[in-house]
């Protein structure tokens, strides 16, 4: 097959929920449905559960479940899908919004009874931030649940959307008795009690088909006349460059746990979802189908045997294709580095691959050459943009327990900071190191890590940070840049790659020096440019 043909082939994106919605209930049924695994149960949640903060063994089990769920790619109606996993629980945040930066589209999987929850609001909110192209999916209509317009409302105030449901569920919970597909047009319903079966459906290609009334009752036909009249007179109708810009968002309804609406939502989303998109690196736009191969790093998980102390980096490949043994270009080190044994992934598998395309992922071995954000070329020097941090909640200094250790606490810090397990930022005045977190737990897993992996004790020390902003002077010659630097010099620190960070201590203290100076800007998020 043609380069283009394969990369056309491609649909790379990420499910993303609140946790408890059913990203790994719906993981699976998608698998099923490419054949790539046989039987439910087969994907691993990588949940942290509640409680395992006192286990620190049990925190890097869980989180190394996510290694095997990294990647899962099967074939569907000979399109090459790839579905990045995204943690959801808030604590490992960071490393989905990373993970974001490497899809090309996601699906929003929300629960019909609690609607709209928190973590949601915060990874969708990433998403439009990036013009990612998003389809809804409302899950567990088995269950009684809001209803579905009110749903419909509260996703568009909530995650401020612009939706169009296109397909709607034909009653709910005890009542639910199929899906209207209003993309192909068609209804499938349940046949008899069984919600369990996806063989079981009765396909009608006509609303008005009188036949309808006899299946489901006439009251429900009657309903889901009036429902369809609605949707096509309050949504607008589907357009697909909308959707492709991030403008406009489809919804499906179903049960991922009985596989119902899962095959509508599967089905529309192969036509529509984005093959590999262009990206733009700091010196031009690289397309998917140049020949020459380029990629980024967008996650770095280390091994959980401390004797090897080998990470496996994922790479996105944005343009061309990746080959085994063939010397690529780290453009930050400005190395050429090979790779004997690249991991593809194939459902819940890594394999050893010859050849990989534009969408797809890799995994390579690291001893260590590569952080979060590293591009790997054919040879030219570009640096793709997009891999932003956000400001952290947590802020503690970090101190050295071990004075013998202090060369080991350094390299360690140093790579689990490239991994992006935290963020690290040196205080201007005294050169102390504070780390920051998205929550508490990481604190727990980097003292771990410290200790088995390196060799190091640490101890921390609060500090009352409430968020670090990225400072961006309109002139930093400017007296008002030198006098905010003189004022705030005790909360100024550099990040890991050298810009200026103020860490302020309240909310209260951002507006004040915002006010005060108003030419020196304040991001919260890295990558502001
Ligand atoms: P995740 O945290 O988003 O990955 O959620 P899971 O897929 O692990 O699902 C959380 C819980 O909801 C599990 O107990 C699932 O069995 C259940 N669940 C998932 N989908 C459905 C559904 O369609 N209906 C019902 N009733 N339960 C579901």
């Amino acid at each position: 097959m043609h380069l283009e043909d394969e990369i056309k082939r491609r649909r790379t994106f990420g499910i993303i929920s609140h946790p408890d919605a059913g990203k790994t209930t719906l993981t699976e049924k998608l698998l099923l449905f490419g054949g790539a695994i046989q039987e439910a149960g087969a994907v691993k949640s990588n949940k942290i559960k509640k409680g395992a903060t006192s286990d620190f063994m049990e925190i890097e089990r869980q989180r190394g479940i996510s290694v095997a769920t990294s990647v899962l790619a099967f074939n569907y109606q000979n399109k090459k899908i790839n579905i990045l996993d995204t943690p959801g629980h808030k604590d490992f945040a960071e490393d989905t919004f990373r993970t974001l930066t490497a899809v090309d589209s996601v699906i929003v999987v929300i629960d019909v009874a609690k609607g709209v929850e928190e973590q949601t609001e915060k990874l969708v909110q990433v998403c439009r931030m990036r013009n990612i192209p998003m389809i809804v999916f409302i899950n567990k209509l088995d269950r009684e649940g809001k209803d579905a317009f009110d749903l419909l409302d509260e996703v568009e105030q909530k995650l401020n959307l612009r939706v169009t449901p296109l397909s709607f569920p034909i009653g709910m919970g005890y009542d639910f008795k199929g899906i209207y597909n209003v993309w192909e047009k068609n209804i499938n319903l349940f046949s008899g009690d069984s919600k369990k079966n996806i063989e079981e459906t009765i396909a009608f290609d006509d609303v008005n088909n009188p036949e309808l009334e006899k299946i489901i009752g006439e009251k429900p036909a009657k309903d889901l006349r009036e429902n369809l009249e609605l949707v096509y007179e309050v949504y607008p109708d589907f357009n697909r460059d909308e959707y492709l810009k991030g403008d406009l968002q489809p919804v499906f309804f179903g049960s991922a746990l009985n596989n119902f609406g899962v095959r509508e939502l599967l089905d529309c989303f192969v036509d529509i979802a984005p093959t590999p998109l262009a990206k733009k690196a700091e010196e031009r736009l690289v397309d998917p189908n140049e020949k020459e191969f380029s990629g980024f790093v967008f996650k770095i998980h280390a091994n959980m045997d401390p004797k090897h102390r080998d990470r496996l980096a994922f790479i996105k490949i944005v343009s061309g294709t990746f080959e085994r043994n063939t010397p690529y270009l780290h453009v930050r080190n400005n190395k050429k580095l090979k790779f004997s044994s690249p991991n593809a992934f194939f459902a819940e598998k890594k394999e050893i691959v010859d050849i990989s395309y534009a969408g797809d992922i890799v995994g390579l071995h690291d001893t260590g050459n590569f952080k979060i954000g590293d591009t790997l070329t054919q040879g030219e020097i570009l640096n793709f943009k997009g891999v932003p941090s956000f400001s952290p909640e947590h802020f503690r200094y970090i101190n050295n327990a071990d004075p013998m250790k202090a060369k080991q606490l350094d390299k360690g810090v140093n790579q689990l900071m490239d991994e992006g397990v935290a963020q690290l930022f040196t205080l201007e005045i005294n050169n102390r190191k504070v780390i920051g977190t998205v929550g508490a737990l990481q604190y727990e897993v980097i003292q771990y890590r410290l200790e088995h992996e390196y060799g190091a004790k640490c101890t921390y020390e609060n500090l009352p940070v409430h968020k670090a902003c990225w400072v961006e002077p309109a002139d930093p010659k400017s007296e008002e840049f030198k006098e905010f630097k003189r004022v705030k010099q005790k909360f100024l620190a550099k990040d890991k790659q050298g810009q200026l960070v103020f860490l302020a201590d309240s909310s209260f203290s951002i507006q004040m020096t915002q006010q005060k100076y108003p030419n020196v800007k304040l991001h919260f998020v890295s990558e502001y440019k």
